[in-house]
């Protein structure tokens, strides 16, 4: 079983098909984007993710989405997301730390150390 999603491009410009199909393992994703196209996380495969998770309404996309939302739910892609969303907290906490440090380094050569 599979199903295309259309995603407006970023630009305004044209489509990107999204392909959401079973595999052995679980759903793949496939879009016709050129990064989609090199196995990339393209900004359409994780919109169709935020809508199938209910962080995004989709409201702009076309496609059978209820059926992607079931495929996405029942495989290990909510888990793998969790892991991005919390991966990219740390680095910007992590982005935040080194910032203080260089501004105190900043500082203090500027005064005097
Ligand atoms: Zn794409």
């Amino acid at each position: 079983m599979a199903e295309v999603i259309v995603v407006p491009s970023s630009s305004g410009e044209g489509s990107y098909e999204i392909e959401v199909k079973q595999s052995v393992n679980g759903i793949q994703l496939i879009c016709n984007c050129p990064a989609g196209q090199f196995g990339k996380s393209c900004k359409h495969k994780l919109k169709i993710l935020n809508v199938a998770l209910g962080i995004d309404n989709g409201a702009e996309l076309a496609g059978n989405i209820s059926s992607v939302g079931k495929l996405v739910a029942a495989s290990r892609l909510p888990a793998l997301v969790k892991d991005l969303v919390e991966s990219e907290r740390a680095l910007e906490a992590a982005k935040k730390v080194v910032n203080r440090a260089k501004k105190n380094l900043e500082r203090h050569m500027f005064i005097g150390a």
